[in-house]
């Protein structure tokens, strides 16, 4: 756990040396290639600040997309450059149309201190994804040290991940993923009591391994979602239309037999005939669920006794949301969490959100800045809530 960071570099150590930052840049693209949402690029501003008024320089690594392992226009990283130079504007940014090429590896070495060179996608490259040592090594080229700030990509074992950082040192957590480590890693093994976690989103299916690993942690576990309605099913309660995974309704039966009173469903919930009868939803106890509806979101009372619980929680940790809540009114259930959380805040509790969407809930509804933390990483927080290691993190240099 306790890995070098870039804080622990000293200018010494970093001037004229090229730093090879891995950085999540895989940001969302609108049909016509403009970048949508660029929370990402400025996350990891503060590490490349760093590095830069150390006197190091930048040689950035990033993936976007899905590209395959060959180059697509569709998923370059030239319009993620040209944001990074006006996110920047005092720095030197510039970028490169490949990357583990001699043309990229030129470019490296004619970098000045301070400069900062983005190269192209990583998933552009055939051994990326199946960490093939060759690329690990022709990547290592590229830079003097490696640091690794790609937090929603640490669940990986690729090549400019993991591999990369055995053939350079040190190695080093930049600050996004320090942090990200610090507050997920607090959660779990020195949370303030009581320790609440809110678990929702479509599946159970993902997030069983979650369940079974924070259920022995918190004081409560609360669960909203269509994941209830799994539960529900495995109660023998009526579920009508609601979302449910038939495959799953054993595993849920046993997970209520093993975690006693601190699983807590939800008591009621919000039903209607489909997304589009919102005019007409209405909230119903959890055992009047009619057979031509579906759960949509959390009841009210179950909103307002989650609100209750999160309000006297020293850490709050929360995954999923608990409705539909991209389609109003199934936003209220979510909504009500969010706020809760946000009191809970200003009361001194630490509250964390992980997950692609339920991060996305909190931005919309203009609260991130009311969290203690936002997770950037969806896929690598829930590995990391499992239990299971990080990869990416691993193979860093230990203090
Ligand atoms: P996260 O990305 O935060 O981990 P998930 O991906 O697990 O969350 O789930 C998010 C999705 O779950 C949202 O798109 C939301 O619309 C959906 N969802 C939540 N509750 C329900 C429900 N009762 N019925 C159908 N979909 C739901
Ligand atoms: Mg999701």
């Amino acid at each position: 756990m306790a890995k070098l960071t870039v804080r622990d570099l000293t200018a010494e150590q970093l001037r004229g040396r090229r730093a090879l930052v891995r950085v999540d840049f895989n940001v969302p693209l609108d049909e016509h290639g403009h970048i949508t949402d660029d929370t990402r690029i400025r996350a990891a501003i503060p590490t490349l600040e760093l590095l830069v008024e150390r006197g190091a320089r930048v040689v950035l690594l990033s993936h976007l997309g899905r590209p395959k392992g060959k180059p697509d226009a569709k998923y370059s990283l030239e319009p993620v450059a040209r944001r990074l130079k006006e996110l920047m504007p005092r720095r030197d940014v510039s970028f490169v149309e490949s990357t583990d090429t001699d043309e990229a590896q030129k470019a490296t070495m004619a970098l000045t201190d301070g400069q900062v060179v983005l190269l192209e996608n990583t998933r552009f490259l055939g051994g990326e994804e199946s960490n093939d040592p060759r690329l690990a090594r022709g990547l290592a080229q590229l830079g003097d040290l490696y640091v690794n700030d790609a937090f929603g990509a640490a669940h990986r074992a690729h090549a400019s991940t993991e591999g990369v950082a055995h053939h350079l040192s040190p190695a080093v957590a930049g600050l996004l993923m320090d942090r990200e480590l610090a507050y997920l890693h607090g959660a779990l093994e020195q949370p303030g009591h009581p320790f609440v976690a809110i678990l929702g989103g479509s599946k159970i299916s993902g997030k069983i391994d979650v369940i079974d690993a924070l259920l022995p942690k918190v004081d409560a576990l609360l669960v909203g979602g269509a994941m209830a309605c799994t539960f529900y099913k495995a109660m023998g309660l009526e579920i009508g239309k609601s979302l449910v995974e038939p495959d799953r309704v054993e595993m849920a039966k046993e997970l209520l037999e093993q975690a006693g009173t601190r699983l807590i469903l939800p008591h009621d919930a919000t039903v209607a005939a489909d997304l589009k009868s919102g005019a007409s939803a209405r909230a119903v106890p959890r055992d009047g669920i009619p057979a031509d509806m579906a759960m949509l979101d959390i009841g009210p009372r179950t909103a307002e006794s989650y609100a209750r619980a999160i309000l006297s929680a020293r850490t709050v940790l929360w995954n999923g949301p608990m409705g539909v809540f991209e389609t109003p009114p199934f936003d209220k259930g979510t909504r009500a969490i969010a706020d809760a959380m946000a009191s809970a805040t200003g009361r001194g509790a630490t509250t964390i959100v992980g997950g692609g969407d339920s991060a996305a809930a909190v931005e919309q509804f203009g609260l991130a800045p009311k969290m203690s933390h936002v997770s950037t990483g969806g896929g690598a927080s829930l590995e990391f809530l499992e239990g299971k290691a990080l990869p990416g993190v691993d193979a860093l240099t230990e203090r």
